[in-house]
Parts: structure tokens; sequence; C-alpha cells
């Protein structure tokens, strides 16, 4: 026994001393993977930083002036930034230092963490990432062209939703909701083909389903999200089932249906994923004679984020050929950062101007003197929280009051009803997002399924709508979300909830008020201080979710959302 022992230790002793010279042999290595990695950026950043200017420049003329060559030119661009990312010996580089688990330096391995995943997503075999595209497209065009017929007419998208919206006539009703149901038979089977196919994919990269290789791409934990809904689901259950109640009664009288009786196509809305107008709000009214690009530009300025530079480059307003819809776009991660609009003076695009410069701010400040890949937001969900803090003012009576002067009566009067359809409208999105997120990962997990009763089970279960009767359709199909943008929409659910965790950590420390809904900002510089200095000059330097740690104090929670919207 003892020499055993003895033994095993004279053995430890020389193990220890082989590990010791192994250690120390592996210095020299570290410090050339430290060099390799920083050569690799190098001539990375060379390749990649003209080029994704130009391609971002591109964009934004094609969008501007709506030619099919200016689209062309962009969509070339894009094709040749996605070969550098697809290159599969800087792959391999990557992924051996990355492996060696070597780095140490702080920034570099926040830089390798990110590069190693941007490149891991184009490592997909050419050909079949050209068969999901072309497929993708021509799903793309059956979904453009289809119209919804009723009696004969021919309906776009946006007349199906003015009859939702208007009509009282319930035997038009049903049939605007089920005709533009049509367009699930006339795409289920190939995106049923496309999702397979997507899957196999992820397969092929080790991933379990294309949905868990999407979050993990994008730096989500898939439990971690899984838990994020739980506890959403959990905070709003008790309020939506109050506010559902709410809506039937209202939809109820008004369209003289019993309550029992209501059906889908009885809520305003293709999805129920919008609010039906049961309060009195008129918020059109305070601003058809303002001149929004202004109210934003003084806006910004008071609480210390000029945008006068950023408003110079930008394209504000309607044009032949344009892009109809609005967005943002950092041209070259160096402060030219441009934002489109078509702006009517109206209380939707006072909160998309809002919305558009919150993400510009954002892009503005981060501080330059960090790495070109880390000159992001930290996450497409943090500056999308951002633009929703400031879009959600525009319905806000005391922003109204500080920024368009409305009296004091005024606030008050309309401060209820703009509170509740507020909630209102949170709250349905949020039941909705359930829905979507729960489906897709569901479907991912298993596409041979019975995805129909899948769909009604979720919509019956989170949004409390009623299942028509003996109907074995792919309603979940006609939401073109989960056809094209896979796996993307519970990135909107998590803007809000940080939102919402953002509004309540600057009034808490920074306005030190325990007032969540009577608060604008306006001409509050510290506002402006905290946001550049805790979010927007971190730009993605830390993972998100610790960037929001050290932002607020916590990781990323539903909690705040509920307090701002159902307590
Ligand atoms: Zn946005």
């Amino acid at each position: 026994m003892k020499r055993m022992q003895k033994s095993k230790q004279i053995s430890v002793m020389f193990l220890t001393i082989f590990f010791s010279i192994l250690i120390m042999g592996c210095n020299p290595g570290k410090e050339e993977m430290k060099q390799e990695l920083v050569k690799f950026i190098e001539k990375f950043e060379s390749k990649v930083v003209e080029l994704s200017k130009e391609a971002n420049l591109a964009y934004f003329e094609a969008t501007i002036s709506g030619k099919d060559e200016d689209y062309q030119k962009a969509a070339d661009l894009q094709v040749k930034l996605s070969k550098i990312y697809a290159n599969k010996e800087d792959f391999a580089l990557l992924k051996r230092i990355k492996e060696s688990n070597s780095i140490t330096d702080e920034l570099l391995k926040r830089q390798l963490d990110k590069l190693f995943l941007a490149f891991q997503g184009y490592q997909i075999d050419e050909e079949k990432l050209e068969k999901i595209i072309n497929l993708q497209t021509e799903i793309e065009k059956k979904y453009s062209t289809f119209r919804a017929e009723v009696n004969g007419r021919k309906l776009t998208d946006n007349q199906v939703e003015e009859i939702l919206k208007n009509s009282k006539d319930l035997v038009e009703l049903e049939k605007a909701w089920i005709a533009h149901k049509a367009i699930g038979d006339v795409v289920v089977d190939d995106v049923l083909k496309l999702v397979k196919m997507r899957n196999e994919v992820a397969s092929e990269l080790g991933f379990k389903s294309y949905h868990q290789m999407s979050l993990k791409l994008n730096e989500q934990d898939p439990e971690e999200i899984q838990k994020l809904f739980d506890e959403l689901d959990q905070l709003t259950l008790p309020m939506f089932k109050q506010l559902k109640n709410d809506i039937d009664e209202y939809l109820s009288g008004r369209l003289n249906v019993t309550k029992e009786n209501l059906m889908p196509w009885h809520y305003q809305n293709r999805f129920f994923q919008e609010a039906p107008k049961i309060y009195s709000v008129d918020l059109d009214s305070y601003y058809k004679d303002k001149d929004l690009v202004k109210i934003t530009e003084e806006y910004y300025a008071g609480i210390g984020l000029p945008i006068d530079d950023l408003i110079k480059n930008s394209d504000l307003f309607e044009k032949e050929g344009k892009y109809q819809h609005a967005y943002c776009t950092d041209i070259d991660r160096e402060g030219d950062v441009r934002v489109v609009c078509n702006v009517k003076p109206n209380y939707n695009w006072m909160n998309t101007m809002l919305h558009e410069y919150g993400h510009a701010v954002y892009d503005k400040f981060f501080d330059y003197s960090l790495p070109w890949v880390l000159r992001e937001p930290a996450h497409t969900f943090t500056t999308e929280a951002i633009a929703m803090l400031f879009g959600r003012l525009a319905s806000n009576p005391k922003w109204m009051k500080d920024v368009l002067q409305i009296t004091d009566s005024e606030m008050v009067k309309i401060s209820e009803d703009n509170f509740k359809s507020l909630r209102l409208e949170q709250l349905i999105f949020s039941r909705w997002v359930q829905v979507v997120y729960r489906f897709e990962k569901s479907m991912y997990e298993n596409p041979d399924q019975d995805l129909s009763k899948l769909w009604w089970d979720l919509v019956e279960k989170y949004q409390m709508l009623k299942r028509p009767e003996g109907r074995n359709e792919p309603d979940w199909v006609t939401k073109i979300h989960i056809a094209l943008y896979p796996a993307y929409y519970h990135n909107y659910m998590l803007g809000e909830l940080l939102a919402s965790q953002f509004h309540f950590y600057l009034t808490d420390k920074i306005l030190k008020s325990n007032d969540l809904k009577n608060q604008s900002y306006a001409g509050n510089k510290a506002v402006g201080k905290y946001l550049n200095d805790k979010i927007f000059n971190v730009a993605s330097k830390y993972y998100w979710n610790d960037m929001i740690e050290k932002a607020t104090g916590e990781k990323l929670t539903a909690k705040y959302y509920a307090k701002q919207f159902v307590e």
C-alpha cells in the first residue's frame, strides 16, 4: 500500500513537471495565435470595411430611386460581401484559433466570437444555399401577387384590413378573413419544403434544428429565450384575460353578436396582432399641422443627442418610386447614419420618426476607437429597444404636453385613454408573439406534426380566440414572417421588454421618480448621457446580456414590462 502510495506521488510529481513544461511550451503558441488573429482581422478589415460602406450606400440609393439597376448594383455588392464570410479557409482558421482557447485579450476575444458566428452562418453548402434563396424568392412572389377574392372582387392585404376594421356586416367579415387565408394553400407546400431545407442545412452545421441554429448564431441561448417567454406569459395572462373580456364585450355590442359567438374575423385584424379600437383616442388630430422633422430634431437635441447632421443625410419625404416604409442605416460605422421615411403629419409618422432616430443615435454615438467589428449595437433587439423607447413617446400625454405644448387639461383629458390603448396594444402584441415564437420553435423541431392543429392550439391558448369549427387549413403560413423571416419575430418582443427595462431604470435612477407614466425625458441631458455612456458608446463590446446588466444592474427580464403595462 505504502509503496503504491509513494510511486503514485512520484508519478503525480512527474506529471506536474511534465504539464508545467507543456503549459510553458504553450506560451509561444498562445502568442502565435494572438498574432494570427490580429493579422486575420487586419486582412478582413481591408476587404470588408470599404465594401460594406459601398453596399450600404448602394442599398440606400436604390431605395430612394427605386430603379432596377440600382437594386441590382446593391444586390451584387451584397453577394460580394457574403463571399468574404463564406470563405472556407478563413473559417477554418477562426475555428482553430477559437478552439485553442488562447485569446485572453477582451477586445480580441469579443471580435473572435463575433467573427466566428458571422462566418459560421455562411458555411452552408453553396448549392443548397442557392436552392434556398431561389425557393424563398419564388414564395415571396406568391405572397406579393396574391389577392384575396371576395364576391368576385380582388382585394389587397390593406383592403382586407380595412374591411375587418370598419365593416359591421358579419357575412362580409367572415368572407374577407377566409378569402385572405386562401394564400395558405398557395404557398404551404413550398414553405414546408423550405422549412425542411433549412433544417437540413442546420443539421449539417451541427445544430438540432434551424430554429436552434438561428438563435445560437445570434448569440441567443434557446433556454434563456424560452424562460423569458414563459415569464412573460405568466406576467401578462391575468391582465390579458381581463382586457380580452373588455374587448369581447365591446365587439359583441358593436357587431351585435353574443360573446360566445365571436370568431377570429371579428377582431379587426387578420391575426389579432393589433388592438381593436375600443377606446376613443384620436392621436392624428394632434399632429395634423405639425413639423415632425423639426419636433424630432429639437427633442433629441434637448436630451443631449443632437441629430442635425444625420437629418441632412437622410431622405424623409415621399418621392416617386421610393421605398414606402421606414428604416435606418449605418453607412460606415463612423457617423454617417441615415434614415429613410415618408413623413406625413400624423401620429404614425411621429412614432416612426422617433423610432428611426432612436436607431440612429445608437449608431451615431458608438465609440469609434472600438475595432470595426464591434461597432454595432449589442444585438438587433437592443437597438430595437432604444427605438421603441422613443417611439412610444408619440402617444405619451406628458411628452405631448412638453413637446407639442398641449394644455394641462388636455393632457389630463387624454391621459387615461392613451395609457389604456398603449397597454392594450402591448398586451395583444405580446400574446400574439407568444403564438409565433412557440409555433416556429415547435415546427422546426418537428415539421411533420399536424401544424394546423399546433397553430390553433396556440392561438386558443395564448390569444384566447375561438378555433372555427372543423377548420383544418394551413392558417399558420398566412403570416408571411413565418415563411420568409424565420426565427426572428421574438426579437420584437425582446425589444419591448428591454425598452421597459431601460424606461424603468431612467425613471428610477436618473429622473429619481416612481411615476412610470408621466415621463417625457424632454430637455433632460442626463438621460442622453446615460444612454450614450452605458449603451451606445460600448456598442457590442460586451455580450448583449452583459451590456444590459452593466447598464441596469440586471439581466434582461420581463418584470419591468409587466410593471409598465400590467400592474
Ligand atoms: Zn426598428
